[in-house]
């Protein structure tokens, strides 16, 4: 399976702090532009793909886009396995758009940093609001909608008060790191640093650890996957190069939806039908592959290698000034994580096998193990 991004718009009503993925008066992607992508994909690979809508705030697009869009890419792809998802702030969210997105299973996810006071001081004032009510109109429309939330320098500290919120509302959360930016630097003051999101990550698995029954955490599942079958689950700890891909207003390929509206990403046009090898010739492709053999060298002694693959491409380029010349920063997160859950398992298979020993208890709900296969 492989991801397209598709980013209608970089345009965004709301003005979060920490943000560097949105631009003002940025153009709208117009309809014909979906019409070339279904066109290009039916070609592209064969396998399934996975279509995600993001922004900017994607449904600036409008009910009518969607309307057309949705039907266009699903019925366009035949026989193709097609799911879809969107990522909004659901403040543009009508009744109408909630039954459609609804109607075609899209996967839905919004940003929410935790209680309203959080939201306020991150994502700007009226942000909590809006979103709640965007939420509410989902809600009943039945479509269901994942949080994303991002802690920041600021947030890393209100870890147990944002962690209740989460689990006091009944929300399944994904996490996100605020991180620096290739774009420019408003975000900086808000970034976590490597060993910040790595004591983050192993005080946030220990609570899952002890809420698994009444809370999702996909992070960790994920984590917990990657290491267990020794091959990363989410493009952060894979090689994500032409596995994942992002297409711009205009049409514009570029590797990700993180490098969108950089023109020296740029891979191709989908007006054009680009094959695999097409975009194997861009310079922006050539740059991440010079990552991933950097990765190939620099982490061939690290035991997890397998399961994290060098970390995000666009993360490295961002602390080089935008070469490659080492992996992703985050690797001290990466290798804590994976430690503590390498210990985790070590002991609680321990624990099975000697289960009269006072000093390897066993865990009340689940365990990691039952995280890895989950
Ligand atoms: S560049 Fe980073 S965020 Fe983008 S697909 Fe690759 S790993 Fe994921
Ligand atoms: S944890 Fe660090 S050294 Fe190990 S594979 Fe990941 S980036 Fe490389």
């Amino acid at each position: 399976m492989y991801h397209v991004m598709l980013v209608p718009t970089l345009n965004c009503p709301s003005n979060c702090s920490y943000c560097w993925g949105s631009k003002d008066n940025a153009g709208v992607m117009d309809i014909k532009i979906i019409k070339e992508v279904m066109e290009w994909l039916r070609s592209y690979r064969e396998d399934p793909v996975h279509i995600t809508f993001h922004g900017g705030e994607p449904l600036l697009a409008g009910y009518d886009f969607y309307k057309k869009a949705l039907p266009m890419l699903k019925e366009g792809l035949g026989d193709r396995e097609a799911g879809f998802s969107l990522q909004s702030n659901l403040w543009l969210l009508t009744d109408e758009l909630a039954q459609l997105l609804r109607d075609y299973g899209v996967a839905v996810s919004s940003s929410l940093d935790g209680p309203k006071d959080i939201n306020e001081l991150q994502r700007g004032k009226g942000y909590f609001d809006k979103t709640m009510k965007g939420y509410d109109v989902a809600r009943r429309n039945n479509l269901p909608v994942n949080f994303i939330c991002t802690f920041t320098s600021y947030s890393k500290d209100l870890v147990d008060k944002i962690f209740n919120y989460f689990l006091e509302c009944g929300y399944n959360l994904k996490l996100h790191p605020a991180l620096p930016s290739l774009r420019g630097d408003n975000s900086d003051p808000w970034a976590l640093s490597p060993e910040d999101y790595g004591k983050l990550l192993i005080e946030l698995l220990d609570m899952y650890m002890d809420h698994m029954d009444e809370i999702e955490i996909t992070d960790f599942d994920h984590f917990c996957k990657s290491y267990f079958i020794r091959k990363g689950t989410v493009c952060v700890l894979a090689d994500c190069l032409g596995d994942t891909l992002a297409v711009d207003f205009a049409g514009n390929i570029y590797p990700c939806y993180r490098f969108t509206e950089m023109p020296e990403y740029v891979m191709g046009n989908v007006r054009d039908n680009p094959s695999v090898e097409d975009l194997q010739q861009s310079e922006a492709w050539k740059v991440i592959q010079s990552f991933m053999d950097l990765v190939d060298e620099n982490c061939k002694k690290c035991r997890f290698i397998k399961m994290c693959r060098g970390g995000c491409p666009y993360n490295a380029l961002k602390a080089d000034g935008g070469y490659i010349k080492n992996v992703d920063p985050q690797c001290t997160a990466y290798k804590m994580i994976f430690e503590d859950i390498s210990k985790r398992a070590t002991k609680e298979m321990m624990a099975n096998m000697m289960p009269s020993n006072p000093s390897l208890k066993k865990e009340k709900k689940g365990g990691i193990m039952s995280l890895m296969i989950k």
